[in-house]
């Protein structure tokens, strides 16, 4: 089979389309085959060498991807082989054609969802929902700001919060990703690229300020969101791409709340009903993962290029 395989940390171009023997599941795993595999920011970190969990080299790269069932090993009774499934973690890597995994990792795909929109869910929609559900602990009727909402995760938790009934207001930095932010729910959206729309987002929240907000780059944004939030509000940093310095007063003055969050650290049981809250929405078509790029697996490096590029409207997705 043919696997994206990277031998030492460094740039895009340490990754390289290897043939790899064929992989058979062990006791209680399956072998996917993977139709479509989701690109997300952090596995250009592990990439790097620079994120804090480094996996042992050689590794195949990435966690989310889409498919169907080829083998089962022995004790799986959960999944057959032909099923469609998409999965969030693997044990062998998921730039590839053919990926392990444990049972926990995989989630069965509804019949209407495509395989590319079955890789965009992992990641994306599992931090989404972590981040609005368990850390923000958002109610309908809050008005809440995704500060980045025109990529994987804030797309996922656009759809998310409006089904949930929040008001809900995004950012982006391009037409197209405004655009595309309105179109899957936003009430109102902002230009984060505009001198102005700090001002302009509290003007319009007639002075009360925001609620919940979910902040994708919180180094440029955090101490900005704290003159934004409402009282008893609470920032979700979801992303962070270096120091920033805030006024802690501007906390206090509002009893705010910053809650960090990764999802690596959500406990199994808490991961196991985000995934049964995500099929219910992907089954009745609240949550439709938006797919901006699809490219040839030999194209990883392009893609991680791609991914730390601004102007997002969506997931970027390698077909194996
Ligand atoms: P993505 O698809 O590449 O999207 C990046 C988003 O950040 C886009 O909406 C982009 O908007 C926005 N952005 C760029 N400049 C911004 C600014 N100045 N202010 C606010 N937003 C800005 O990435 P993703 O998968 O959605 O992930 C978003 C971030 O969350 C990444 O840093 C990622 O590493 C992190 N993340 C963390 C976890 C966790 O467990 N904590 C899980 C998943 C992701 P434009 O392109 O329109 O400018």
């Amino acid at each position: 089979m043919r696997a994206i395989r990277v031998d030492l940390f460094g740039g895009p171009e340490v990754m390289r389309l290897k043939e790899m023997p064929i992989l058979h599941p062990g006791v209680g795993q399956v072998l996917v085959h993977l139709k479509a595999v989701g690109v997300n920011p952090v596995e250009t970190y592990i990439r790097s060498g620079s994120y804090p969990m480094q996996p042992a080299l050689p590794y195949t790269p990435g966690m989310d991807g889409a498919g169907i069932i080829e083998e089962t090993g022995d004790q799986v009774i959960a999944f057959k082989t032909g099923d469609r499934v998409y999965t969030a973690g693997t044990i062998t890597g998921s730039y590839a054609e053919y990926a392990l995994c444990n049972l926990d990792q995989v989630h069965p795909l509804p019949a209407k969802v495509s395989f590319a929109q079955g890789a965009s869910i992992g990641v994306p929609y599992a931090t989404a929902y972590r981040a609005l559900v368990h850390r923000a602990h958002a109610m309908p009727g809050e008005t809440v700001l995704i500060h980045g909402a025109s990529g994987g995760v804030g797309l996922a938790a656009v759809q998310l919060a409006r089904a949930c009934g929040l008001q809900v207001w995004g950012t982006a930095g391009t037409e197209r990703g405004r655009k595309l932010v309105m179109e899957q729910g936003a009430h109102r959206v902002f230009d984060h690229g505009a001198p102005d729309y700090i001002g302009q987002i509290l003007q319009d929240t007639a002075g009360r300020g925001i609620d919940i907000i979910l902040e994708m780059l919180a180094n440029q944004n955090l101490a900005k969101d704290l003159t934004l939030l409402s009282s008893n509000g609470r920032v979700v940093v979801i992303g962070s791409r270096g120091r920033v310095e805030i006024d802690p007063r501007e906390a206090m003055r509002r009893d705010a709340d910053i809650r960090g969050m990764v999802l690596f650290n959500t406990p199994p049981a808490d991961l196991a009903r985000i995934h049964a809250g995500l099929f219910a929405g992907l089954e009745n078509a609240t949550l439709r993962p938006v797919i901006s790029r699809e490219l040839p697996l030999a194209d990883a490096p392009q893609a991680h290029i791609a991914i730390m590029q601004p102007g997002a409207a969506g997931k970027i997705i390698l077909i194996p």
